[in-house]
């Protein structure tokens, strides 16, 4: 199954986010199947990042935007774990600081974007600027509503210099919401993740969706595309991510780079040396 097919938002298309189900399994995967697939796909995904950081040409950015408990740390946690540090950075887009709140909203995101060869994940991300603004009326809609076409330039800006960049949705139901903030309530290691805040968020849900339907439609593009992933499984979750972060990969063109001496020469040279048992320096 093509999941970037089965998912993009397509370009200018209207988004109708009650649509999509949450609960959405592919009919021919199951969680004992799409495990040990998943681990393919994340050992799959060391392989080329290490491939992206050699070749020093491309950047990867991954955009994750959802409610509350959607599965943001849990993609972050599962998909990324297996990566080279060196080479992967994950920033949380938390409200601004006053230093960010005195920029223009692209300023703090735009600081953050990978350099060549480096992976970056937005947890949360400029996409807030358009969503939790909009919902809770932080600017004017004369200012929300012309910010769809700043991220579209902006956006275009990476692309051109080399960056892929793939934005998801993880789209669940209100009552898969509502469950797994009762088991941060029972779960001790997780009583820290709950607030009332998140409650109050829950009654904007309309709003929230109303928001991201129209930012969705508008900022999906060929180049910069949003998927929508049904995450009430995070099983499912998880393996319809993995999936399309390799097929991008994949197809990115990564090479290694050419060796930077002759290594016949040096081969010769210093390791036929050896065999003679030539010593370092001293006599
Ligand atoms: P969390 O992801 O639960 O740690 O919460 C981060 C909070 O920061 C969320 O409530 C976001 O809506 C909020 N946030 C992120 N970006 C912005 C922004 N540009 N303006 C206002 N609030 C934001
Ligand atoms: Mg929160």
């Amino acid at each position: 199954m093509d999941y970037r097919k089965r998912f993009i938002v397509n370009p200018g298309e209207a988004l109708s986010l009650a649509k999509i189900d949450p609960s959405h399994t592919d009919r021919l995967a199951s969680e004992e199947a799409a495990l040990p697939e998943i681990q393919k796909h994340v050992a799959r995904m060391d392989e080329l990042q290490s491939l992206l950081y050699a070749d020093a040409s491309q950047s990867l950015l991954v955009v994750l935007q959802a409610l509350d408990a959607a599965g943001k740390d849990g993609v972050v946690r599962h998909l990324f774990s297996g990566m080279n540090p060196q080479g992967v950075s994950v920033f949380c887009f938390k409200k601004p600081s006053a230093d960010e709140a005195a920029h223009d909203f692209l300023w703090r995101a735009h600081q953050r974007t990978p350099a060549r060869g480096q992976v970056v994940v937005f947890n949360r991300s400029h996409y807030e600027d358009v969503l939790v603004v909009r919902v809770h009326k932080l600017a004017p809609q004369s200012v929300w509503s012309s910010r769809y076409q700043l991220i579209n330039g902006f956006e275009k800006n990476l692309v051109l210099d080399g960056t892929r960049i793939l934005k998801f949705f993880l789209h669940i139901s209100p009552d898969e919401q509502l469950a797994r903030f009762k088991q941060r309530l029972d779960d001790p290691a997780s009583n820290w993740k709950i607030s009332e805040a998140d409650y109050a968020e829950r009654e904007l849900w309309r709003d929230y969706m109303t928001a991201y339907e129209e930012a969705l439609s508008k900022t999906s593009t060929k180049d910069a595309p949003w998927y929508v992933i049904p995450a009430n499984h995070k099983w499912f979750r998880n393996l319809a991510v993995s999936q399309i972060i390799v097929d991008t990969l994949q197809e990115m063109g990564l090479k290694l780079p050419p060796a930077r001496v002759n290594l016949q020469e040096v081969a010769q040279k210093y390791h036929a040396a050896a065999a003679k048992q030539v010593h370092l320096g001293g006599s």
